[in-house]
Parts: C-alpha cells; sequence; structure tokens
C-alpha cells in the first residue's frame, strides 16, 4: 500500500522516538490511550507493551484492517482474545471521546504522530474534550509546536497558543529532522506534551465567550488590541476604557498579552456591557 499523502502518511521509522513518545506519557498502567492515526502501527505496538489498553483512531480502512488483523488476531487468523488494542476506522475529529471516557470510567491519555494537514482542527478538537482527557504527547510540525507552547510577547504566540494553553499547560519535549520518518516530510517535526487543566474558571471567563473574544483579538496580524476591538464592532470609548481598567497599554497588541491580561480585559469589557459576538472570521489557528 503506497502512502497517502492527501492523509499525511509520513511513518515514524525512529525506533528511540517511539520509544520516547511513550516514555513522555507517564505511567499509563490500567490506563486507556487513544492513539490518533496509527498508521503502520509503529507507536501503536510500542503502546500495547506499555500501557493498559489502546483505542487507535485510523482514517484510512485499509490501514485499519491490517491493523485489526494484527491486533485482534494474527497471520494465520487466530484470534487472540487478551489482545489489549483496539482499531476504530474513524475519523479523529468525528470521534467521541466523551462516551470513550465514560465508557473507560477515567480521563483519557492521548498520543498521536499527527496528520499535519488538519492538526489545528484535532488540537481544538482535544481543546474541546479537555473535560474527559488528562494529557497528551503530539507530534506536530516543529513550527506548530513553536506555536503551541509560545510565551506571550514571542515571535511564535498567537491565536493557537491562547487557545491551547487556556486548556492546560504544554511542554516541548524533542524534535526530529524529517529522515526520522518515511516519506520524509518536508518539516522538521517536535513532540510536546499538554496536561488537560483548562483555565476558564480560575481566571473567571466563560470558555466559549472567552475563546471568541481570542479570536477577535487576534484576528488583524500587527494591529492593536484597540483597533481589534473596533474591527468586533466594540465602540472605541468603551474599549479604550476597558484596555484602561484592565492595566493594559492602549497601544498594546493581543500578541504581548497573557491569557491573564486577556481574561481581565475581557471581563472589564462583559463588566461594561461591551463585548462583542461578532466572529471576525475566518480564525486564523
Ligand atoms: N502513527 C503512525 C506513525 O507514527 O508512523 C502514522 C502517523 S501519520 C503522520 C498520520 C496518520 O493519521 C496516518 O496513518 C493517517 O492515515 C491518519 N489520519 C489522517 N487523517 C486522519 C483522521 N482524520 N482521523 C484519523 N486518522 C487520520
Amino acid at each position: 500500500m503506497p502512502p497517502k499523502s492527501r492523509l499525511g502518511q509520513n511513518f515514524l521509522r525512529d525506533q528511540q522516538a517511539i520509544r520516547r513518545i511513550v516514555a513522555a506519557l507517564g505511567d499509563c498502567a490500567g490506563r486507556t490511550v487513544v492513539e490518533i492515526g496509527p498508521g503502520l502501527g509503529a507507536i501503536t505496538r510500542e503502546l500495547a507493551a506499555k500501557v493498559g489498553r489502546v483505542l487507535a483512531l485510523e482514517v484510512d480502512r485499509e490501514l485499519a484492517s491490517s491493523l485489526s488483523a494484527e491486533f485482534a488476531g494474527n497471520a494465520e487468523g487466530r484470534t487472540t482474545p487478551e489482545s489489549n488494542v483496539q482499531i476504530e476506522a474513524v475519523d479523529v475529529l468525528a470521534f467521541d471521546f466523551a462516551a470513550a471516557s465514560a465508557a473507560a470510567g477515567q480521563r483519557l491519555i492521548v498520543a498521536g504522530n499527527l496528520p499535519y494537514y488538519i492538526t489545528s482542527p484535532i488540537l481544538l478538537r482535544l481543546a474541546e474534550n479537555a473535560a474527559v482527557l488528562d494529557r497528551a504527547v503530539l507530534m506536530v510540525q516543529r513550527e506548530v509546536a513553536d506555536r503551541v507552547t509560545a510565551a506571550p510577547g514571542s515571535r511564535d504566540y498567537g491565536l493557537l497558543s491562547v487557545t491551547v494553553q487556556m486548556h492546560g499547560p504544554v511542554e516541548p519535549l524533542f524534535t526530529l529532522p524529517p529522515s526520522a520518518f518515511s516519506p520524509p516530510p518536508k518539516v522538521h517535526s517536535t513532540v510536546f506534551r499538554w496536561r488537560f487543566a483548562p483555565r476558564f474558571e480560575e481566571l473567571g471567563v466563560n470558555r466559549e465567550e472567552f475563546l471568541r473574544f481570542a479570536r477577535q483579538v487576534f484576528a488583524l496580524k500587527r494591529k492593536t488590541l484597540a483597533n481589534n476591538l473596533r474591527a468586533a464592532g466594540i465602540e472605541s470609548t468603551a474599549a479604550v476604557a476597558a484596555l484602561s481598567d484592565a492595566g493594559i497599554d492602549l497601544k498594546a497588541r493581543a500578541e504581548s498579552q497573557s491569557a491573564e491580561a486577556l481574561a481581565r480585559l475581557w471581563k472589564c469589557l462583559q463588566k461594561a456591557g461591551a463585548t462583542s459576538s461578532d466572529e471576525v472570521a475566518p480564525a486564523n489557528y
């Protein structure tokens, strides 16, 4: 079966990296690990040996069925009922994490060398399901990991950083060159860990409204927060008053503001009845 580039099929062939990804998950005895995009099963095999149960989600039906044959039986077709690997031929974006967590009776752990063409949608889907997730170790394109893990004021900090980090702390672990994969992608790849611990309650903001606000204030690149607020339909005087109440420089850009500062600003706007429900589409993660 030739790899399908439209499905982001760059298979990891570096055994040490595979071991490091699984080790980075920590103790998974008795735990269910959801693997996103098992592909040829390189990470799946290591997971099967180290964790309680693996639920692997593969959209490519051909790959899913050969993995099912490998893990549910063997080449001769004899079944091994004790297999701790279950392969689901599904699109991860349509997968019901809440139901899987309820069935497992625990918060899920997630692992995966993600298909790069849908990295942001997958990260957003995991964020949406943060309440039923415990932690994740994910491989993504290096530039995406840089954005996910960026600190306020740094070159890579933006909407993706705030959105992901509002759902829990992230840390980069290691980077691999294209030669670690077959076929080699055009980019370097970085593995990062994400511990799900949503911050909305702690910061006193409503999740959906705050995330929409984040999309609004990061909508126009290189523009000030005040300009972005105006573009979202918030009156200039209300925007200026809220910025000063929140202790934020009137010329500041969202790219220099921490999640705490943005939460303060949102609350000041809300107190003044000046939030906006306009979507400044399309959101640029
Ligand atoms: N885990 C394997 C490895 O490391 O060698 C494969 C990783 S490869 C980068 C990404 C995998 O995700 C491919 O097997 C691809 O078919 C699968 N995939 C692509 N889109 C998907 C989707 N929407 N849902 C689930 N799996 C998907």
